[in-house]
């Protein structure tokens, strides 16, 4: 646990969220301020400023980060259509809040990656 950090406060249940998912390793929630019909986070439940810090050692939180986006695309009906699965490293990634998160993103087209 991070102090002051809002998602570590989310993954402990002390800061109250949408949430969809949690076991020993990952917790899902809904963004607070969807961009898209469906946007979820898929958070480690460990604190890690951004992906760029995590390797190896990971292995199996990023196997399950895997496991758990495939399982609630469906739950929430984008798997056919298809849902893009993005995270945001550091100041030029704009990444807001620093504890690593995946954006999870369904429900319409969703255009080009990024803004022309
Ligand atoms: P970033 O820009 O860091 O990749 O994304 C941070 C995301 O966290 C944003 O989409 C923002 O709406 C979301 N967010 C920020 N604070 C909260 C919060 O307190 N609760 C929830 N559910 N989402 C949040
Ligand atoms: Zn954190």
């Amino acid at each position: 646990m991070s102090e002051d950090c809002i998602f570590c406060k989310i993954v402990a249940g002390e800061i109250p969220s949408d949430q969809l998912y949690q076991d020993e390793l990952v917790t899902a929630f809904r963004d607070i301020s969807p961009q898209a019909p469906v946007h979820l986070l898929l958070v480690p439940n460990r604190h890690f400023n951004d992906f760029g810090e995590m390797g190896d050692e990971q292995g199996e939180l990023m196997g399950r980060i895997a496991q758990v986006a495939g399982q609630l695309a469906a739950q929430e009906g984008v798997a056919s259509d298809g849902w893009r699965f993005v995270t945001n490293i550091g100041a030029h990634g704009g990444q807001e809040v620093l504890h690593t998160h995946f954006h999870l993103l369904g429900g319409r087209p969703l255009g080009p990656l990024l803004a022309r």
